[in-house]
């Protein structure tokens, strides 16, 4: 009686064994409903065997078998690199690639109308260059396209594409925004209006991500765009992997398996033997240093592609003085009045949403806290309410400060709401709109701001990161940084990193076309080198001292780590937790691992649990995946219930 090995998405390690009924079809790869106990499960055939350790009369039949095409050989192989290098169950490393098991509706994209019309335009030289190379690689090369903001990385892809598509190849592209992706389907389409275009995106209704997969999986679908998700997805004739801002945060996925979408696309490219592009203006230190190291390829865009546009002028003025008022200061107020009389638009960007991040009384010096958190209430205002940007945590703003009466309570720092409302006030003829997560919550508002913004119906905009990133905004020339100094203070040592990314990218939606861009950073820091970088234009040297830092700290990506994640109502539980995770760290690890000790997070509380940390750290990679798959054995060992915990391998944040 042949036997199915089949992946089910819970946390044990191993797979399930079950018996096949005569007759059912069902190959490796095959989606498969089960028993699981009371639950039905629908898991992942990884082999059909003879034999079972389970005794036969334990063992339960294969239930059903999903319509549709089974997994192919190499996505279940990535999908075993996945559950071995970050440690985690293989039923739930399957589960990141199966598809939504509704009825195919409507595909995302595809053939038809282009949404803009754009000439196809002769590439400049550079591009033309790095389009060459990468047209070029047959097999596996990863190349890093370091093109700063407005290069026209996007007509490199394109043009490398085509090569790939014109030999009947299909090509993914990874974009680390669902917000990203309307834009670039629609250049890709405008572009190549005969190409089949499969778009894949959680915020997709299941139905037409269904389409999309079954469009990828079947090869008609020549391009499959993305997030981090669509690195899963099966591509018969894949021919080439591009990876768009490939130092953003949001490629890697924090919680359930925390896998790094970059990092499997590598691993996904040379299992296949085609090439990878890396794209950013900011490349992550990770990929920094492979290409330094001369792992990956290095292809430069020195220029902005519009023959027109210039890098943007950066001042750094004072902070001080604009916060003592409301959060503008008089150079950026003079550049906004410049702005809206020359009819051009402006970019205000902080990175805080509400209306100040804390409330505080000016009597007692009482702050407004999360009662399940250790951290501050932000005061929103539209509409009112003190709020946990950590646990959702939602309360009514007090009249009175609650320990000593008094009712002068102040609102502390600046959002972005309290931003609206200053611009507003300062202009009062002009169009303004906010973009943070609170106004984008319904499903189009964000599209909708972004097809203001093109049609000029908007004069300034005011928002987080989510105005940063790869968005092409012709009659922006103006961007006003504001709070970025916060970073700076920050316990994680990527801060820096990340701010520095941040400003280059915000920065860069200033001047794309003719006229020309400025930038004014509010700082009180000016001469920090996050802020020369951009100053420069120079992230090159930024990056080179960085990693040199590292190198002398040890830190990533210098050497490899993993976090441990402990939490549990008691902070006893999470310590003992911990002291057992270090006792049996330290007893496993060799030369060549270093065990950190135990320490509380940098958030030590969330949503009504403690939580604490512990860090394992080597050089070599090997030795490190070795320590881990030992360790975890070690740790699911552990007979107390009280704590849960998490490991995070290559963690990008160590708060
Ligand atoms: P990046 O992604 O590198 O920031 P984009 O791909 O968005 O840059 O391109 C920036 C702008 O330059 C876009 O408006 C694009 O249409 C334009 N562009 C790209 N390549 C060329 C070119 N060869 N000649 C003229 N304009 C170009
Ligand atoms: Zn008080
Ligand atoms: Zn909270």
């Amino acid at each position: 009686m042949p036997i199915a090995r089949v992946a089910l998405p819970v946390a044990t390690s191993t797979p399930f064994d079950y018996w096949l009924p005569e007759g059912l079809p069902v190959v490796p790869g095959s989606l498969v409903r089960v028993r699981l106990g009371p639950r039905r499960l629908t898991g992942v055939v990884l082999e059909i065997v003879a034999d079972s350790a389970v005794d036969r009369e334990r063992l339960q039949p294969v239930g059903d078998v999903v319509a549709g095409p089974p997994l192919p050989a190499d996505v279940i192989e990535l999908a075993r690199f996945i559950a071995t290098y970050y440690q985690e169950s293989i039923g739930l490393a399957c589960a990141l690639a199966v598809p939504p098991l509704t009825r195919a509706r409507r595909a995302a994209a595809g053939k038809g109308a282009p949404a803009i019309q754009a000439p196809r335009r002769e590439l400049n030289r550079d591009q033309a260059a790095a389009a060459a190379a990468i047209s070029a690689a047959s097999h596996y090369v990863a190349f890093l396209l370091c093109g700063i903001t407005g290069s026209g990385k996007t007509e490199v892809y394109l043009a490398a594409a085509d090569a790939v598509l014109a030999r009947g190849g299909q090509v993914l592209i990874l974009v680390p925004e669902i917000n990203l992706t309307p834009q670039l389907v629609a250049r890709v389409q405008a572009a190549r209006p005969d190409v089949d275009v499969a778009v894949l995106h959680s915020g997709l209704a299941a139905g037409a991500r269904r389409a999309a997969w079954l469009a990828a999986a079947g090869g008609s679908a020549s391009i499959v765009l993305g997030t981090r998700l669509a690195v899963f997805v099966p591509l018969p004739a894949l021919g080439l992997v591009i990876v768009d801002e490939e130092h953003d945060a949001s490629y890697k996925q924090q919680d359930n398996v925390r896998y790094h979408a970059r990092d499997v696309a590598i691993w996904r490219a040379h299992r296949r033997n085609v090439p990878i592009v890396l794209g950013s203006a900011t490349p992550s230190l990770e990929t920094w240093l492979a290409a330094s190291e001369g792992r990956y390829r290095r292809l430069d865009l020195v220029e902005r592609a519009n023959p027109r546009a210039t890098l943007p002028r950066v001042r750094l003025v004072s902070q001080r003085g604009a916060l003592a008022g409301d959060g503008i200061g008089p150079e950026l107020r003079a550049a906004l009045g410049v702005r809206l009389a020359r009819a051009e638009q402006s970019l205000v960007f902080v990175n805080r949403r509400g209306f100040a991040p804390s409330l505080v009384c000016a009597a007692c010096k009482w702050e407004a806290q999360c009662p399940r958190c250790s951290a501050r209430l932000t005061t929103h205002r539209s509409p009112p309410a003190l709020r946990c940007h950590h646990c959702g945590h939602a309360e009514r703003v007090p009249h009175a400060c609650p320990t000593c009466g008094n009712v002068d309570l102040v609102p502390l720092g600046f959002g972005t709401q309290r931003l609206e409302r200053a611009l507003a006030q300062a202009f009062p003829a002009a169009r303004i709109a906010r973009v943070d997560r609170d106004s984008t919550r319904t499903r189009g508002a964000f599209a909708a701001v972004r097809a203001e913004v093109e049609a000029h119906g908007l004069d300034i905009l005011v928002g987080t990161q989510m105005l940063a990133k790869g968005h092409d905004f012709p009659r922006l020339t103006l961007v006003g940084v504001l709070g970025a100094d916060n970073a700076l203070y920050s316990a994680d040592f990527r801060a820096t990193e990340r701010l520095a990314a941040l400003l280059v990218q915000v920065a860069g939606r200033a001047g794309r076309a003719g006229a020309p861009g400025e930038v004014i950073v509010q700082t009180d820091f000016p001469d920090h080198p996050a802020y020369a970088a951009l100053r420069n234009h120079d992230y090159a040297t930024f990056a080179d001292a960085l990693l040199a830092e590292r190198r002398t700290a040890q830190l990533p990506p210098v050497v490899h780590a993993a976090l441990l994640g402990a939490e549990a109502h008691q902070r006893a539980d999470v310590d003992a937790f911990l002291a057992h995770a270090h006792a049996a760290a330290t007893k496993l690890a060799g030369r060549d691992v270093e065990v950190f000790a135990p320490v509380p997070a940098l958030l030590a509380r969330r949503a009504g649990f403690e939580r604490g940390q512990l860090v394992v750290q080597s050089a070599h990679r090997p030795a490190l995946q070795r320590f881990l798959a030992q360790w975890t054995g070690a740790l699911a060992a552990w007979p107390g219930r009280r704590a849960r915990w998490a490991l995070d391998v290559d963690p990008t944040s160590f708060g």
